[in-house]
């Protein structure tokens, strides 16, 4: 007899990674090139060698950095294993009931109806714009006496999208103030919007004690493969999520690694100016070629290939280049290294493939 496992779980999606391949170019998981920089490989190197000790628990030197970082209080700032691990922890601290809602745009995050599932918690789902944005104004909308928590991701993954400050305080003024907000800014470092609207969850959230912001040191820090992500906001949904935490899940290679990026960030920033320079060459070639791409503020782009998707991805995959289709509603192209880049547009302005897919 097998044992009772939730019946649910049945509906729960995969959570399906990006593909690699040895050979082929990897552009399907938003990851960043180039390998820890010399002070992060030491400090990885020097925490190995405590591998038999369990690692703090607490994760306070990364949070204090973190905290004097930010300029915010130690008892604002948890980390998480990956900042995916943090979604769900949110949900663990928001939803107590299978009508608990937990409210996001789509298509967005593709972690956000799993963790809600996990949660044993409802998504309710509000699509973007025509522009491929969210709308905030129909989100607000769609607040019910069952809403618990609300994720925005911006700039939005899939679509590279972003809103501006000026429409995040309308939609924030417009939530009721019981109703959690996770602002999700995993890519926050590649924003160019202008100083004026360019939107800061953590400054959002100092006169907000309903707002949280989720950053990670996956992507432009270059540690995705160590697990690091962090939230900021009220000492008690702090408090709350180091309660649902997993014990010793942030390990000591990847806190020390973190500390050691955060100490370097001048570095690692200074080349997020380099991957927005590809994205935009990148994104005018592909516009000029005649694909709808719109303008990304993260580290890939989007393309709205609709039914061909996935027939885009294997297609490039033959061409040794890796995407990443989502269903029936486009292709997301991480920017990489220039000679990546090169391949892909190589690839996707071949008049061949062009009169396939968008003929
Ligand atoms: N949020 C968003 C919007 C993401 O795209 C990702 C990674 N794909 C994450 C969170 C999770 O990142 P990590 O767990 O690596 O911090």
């Amino acid at each position: 007899m097998t044992p009772q496992i939730r019946p649910d779980l049945d509906a729960i999606p995969a959570y399906i990674p990006g593909r690699s391949r040895p050979g082929a170019v990897k552009l399907a998981s938003n990851e960043t090139t180039v390998g820890p920089l010399p002070a992060a490989a030491k400090a990885i190197a020097e925490a190995a060698e405590l591998a038999n000790r369990y690692p703090d628990n607490q994760v306070t030197e990364l949070r204090t950095a973190l905290a004097d970082f930010l300029g915010v209080g130690f008892a604002n700032v948890a980390v998480g294993c990956g900042s995916v691990a943090l979604c769900q922890e949110l949900v663990q601290i928001t939803c107590a009931a299978p009508t608990d809602e937990v409210l996001f745009a789509w298509r967005s995050f593709e972690a956000y109806p799993i963790v809600t599932k996990v949660g044993n918690a409802t998504a309710v789902q509000v699509p973007l714009t025509a522009d491929l944005v969210h709308d905030l104004e129909a989100l607000a909308a769609a607040v019910t006496e069952r809403t618990k928590l609300i994720f925005v991701c911006n700039p939005n993954n899939p679509t590279g999208t972003a809103v501006g400050k000026a429409a995040l305080i309308r939609f924030l003024d417009a939530v009721p103030p019981h109703v959690l907000v996770v602002l999700d800014e995993a890519y926050y470092e590649y924003l160019r919007l202008s100083p004026d609207d360019r939107p800061d969850g953590v400054e959002l959230g100092r006169t907000r004690p309903n707002v949280v912001v989720l950053r990670t040191f996956s992507k432009a820090y270059g540690l995705a493969g160590l697990r690091v992500g962090y939230a900021v906001g009220d000492p008690a949904v702090i408090t709350a999520l180091l309660k649902v935490h997993i014990p010793f899940s942030v390990n000591q290679v990847a806190q020390a690694a973190a500390i050691a990026s955060l100490e370097a960030r001048h570095e690692l920033l200074d080349r997020t100016d380099l991957l927005v320079t590809e994205r935009e060459r990148v994104r005018d070639v592909l516009v000029a070629a005649g694909y709808q791409v719109p303008p990304s503020e993260a580290n890939f782009v989007w393309l709205p290939l609709g039914e061909r998707s996935a027939e885009y991805g294997e297609a490039g995959a033959e061409a040794g280049v890796l995407v990443r289709p989502y269903g029936t509603d486009g292709v997301r192209v991480t920017i990489g290294d220039p000679h990546e880049n090169e391949l892909f547009l190589g690839f996707a302005t071949d008049p061949a493939v062009l009169t396939r897919f968008l003929g």
